[in-house]
């Protein structure tokens, strides 16, 4: 869409074929693969990528997240933005060009099916002029009904990362009035995907998106931009000074009229641009044609002649990544499926009991919190470890202890053991704790050490 006098006019980027376009379609389809696909994807019989925050559950291929890991979703949420960061300072907007899904869905889907039903731009520009007669109404009606339809497609998918494709295919069986909520929240994802991709297009780029509006910060002289070389390339065809010396630019505007956001890259770089590179692929046909080499309008990386300092911000973000990449594996190393604290009850620090044999024996008092990190429901059965002395039991309402996904529970557990392991009041107990679950093949087991208390011998 573009203003001219206060009206504003469809944009319709002419088609443009080369060696970037077929890149980029190459690119597309893998994307919308991955898009589409990725929800369906199962690891251990788990949706491999979900994201519920109604249920505080995250699942990043195969690793079990909950609200509770909230420094580690920081870690990744973080670690994606530097991430973008780092790549906008070197490589500019290769993101938008090449990966946005703004993009991808836009040029590679919707200005797809809107050629194939209503032309090429030369033809769109046509009719768009001309009066609304019947066939304009019925390729106008066709085009939007497959918006319609890849509108839904792409919001049910959308919508899968979050609720899970087993819900969704639930309430997809099901009546709407079943799932008042969900079926509003659907409607009105349509709604959006339609009016962005299918008309909205890419103002959203240059009118809306943040990251879009961050990249004069985050780019500079320096970082891989599309640009022409005006030093070639003028003074331009028909331009003053042409007639003494003309440069490689034969005014042909074909690198405007390819252009989505309707710029004249040959004015500069312009924040409206978003390194798609038809320009690039307009020019270089025209060059072809006209004998001369391609590359007028191309890729350029550090536009500015001076080094000093070229590194000096990338260097910076990615020193960022990599310690945000290893905070992350720090954690990720250090977490278990249950997590498991044991707190000294209070009160007093040990009873003392006599068994059915005469002997004495040492009473410990502990809370214990477990924590399940799975997505599993966890059974936790305690048991004196290996090297443990005998004369040690552990005593708790309900062995093994249940624990929900995701959910914690405190248990009060007693450890009963002889008071000749002890020194000077003091012991250690070795408790092997076995993790079981229904989804699980085998048993975990991991050893615990309890500090024990008692009577000074
Ligand atoms: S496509 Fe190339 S030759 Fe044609 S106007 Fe643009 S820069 Fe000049
Ligand atoms: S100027 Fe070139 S690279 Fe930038 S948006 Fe327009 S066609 Fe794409």
């Amino acid at each position: 869409m573009e203003l001219t006098e206060g009206v504003s006019r469809a944009l319709h980027p002419s088609e443009v074929g080369g060696r970037y376009r077929r890149r980029r379609n190459a690119l597309s389809v893998f994307l919308l693969a991955v898009f589409l696909l990725l929800p369906w994807l199962r690891i251990g019989g788990r949706q491999a990528v979900l994201i519920d925050p109604w249920n505080g559950q995250f699942s990043i291929f195969g690793l079990a997240l909950w609200s509770h890991d909230a420094p580690l979703l920081l870690f990744v949420v973080g670690g994606a933005a530097v991430a973008l960061a780092f790549v906008t300072s070197v490589w500019g907007r290769l993101w938008c060009g090449w990966a946005c899904p703004q993009t991808v869905f836009v040029e590679f889907v919707f200005r797809r099916a809107e050629r194939w039903i209503e032309g090429d731009a030369v033809t769109r520009r046509r009719r768009e002029a001309g009066p609304w007669d019947g066939e304009r109404i019925l390729r106008k009606a066709l085009k939007w009904a497959l918006f319609t339809g890849f509108a839904l497609v792409l919001s049910h998918s959308f919508l899968a990362y979050f609720i899970g494709t087993e819900s969704l295919a639930r309430m997809m069986s099901e009546a709407p009035s079943r799932h008042p909520g969900s079926f509003a929240a659907m409607g009105a994802l349509t709604a959006v995907v339609l009016f962005d991709f299918g008309w909205f297009r890419e103002q959203f780029c240059v009118l809306v998106c943040p990251y879009g509006r961050f990249q004069s910060v985050l780019m500079d002289e320096r970082s891989l931009a599309v640009s022409y070389d005006a030093l070639r390339g003028e003074p331009r065809r028909g331009s003053p000074g042409s007639e003494s010396r003309e440069g490689d630019c034969v005014s042909c505007n074909r690198c405007v009229s390819v252009c989505p956001t309707g710029i004249d890259i040959r004015a500069g770089l312009q924040m409206e641009c978003v390194a798609c590179t038809a320009c690039i692929d307009a020019c270089d046909s025209v060059m072809d044609r006209m004998k001369r080499p391609k590359g007028l309008i191309r890729y350029t990386l550090g536009r500015r002649a001076d080094t000093a300092g070229a590194l000096v911000r990338p260097a910076a973000y990615l020193a960022v990544l990599l310690a945000m990449i290893g905070g992350a594996a720090w954690v990720i190393s250090k977490r278990e499926p249950l997590e498991m604290t044991w707190v000294r009850a209070v009160g007093a620090p040990y009873e003392q009991v006599v068994s059915a044999d005469g002997s004495r024996d040492v009473v410990n008092h502990f809370h214990v919190d477990l924590l399940n990190q799975t997505f599993e429901p966890l059974r936790v059965a305690l048991r004196p470890g290996p090297g443990q002395a005998s004369r040690l039991a552990v005593v708790a309402a309900a062995l093994p202890l249940e624990v929900a996904p995701g959910r914690s529970r405190r248990v009060d557990v007693f450890v009963r053991f002889g008071p000749e392991g002890l020194s000077e009041g003091r012991g250690l107990a070795r408790l092997e704790a076995v993790l079981g679950s229904d989804a699980w093949a085998k048993d975990l087991t991991f050893v615990k050490e309890v500090r024990l208390v008692g009577p000074l011998l």
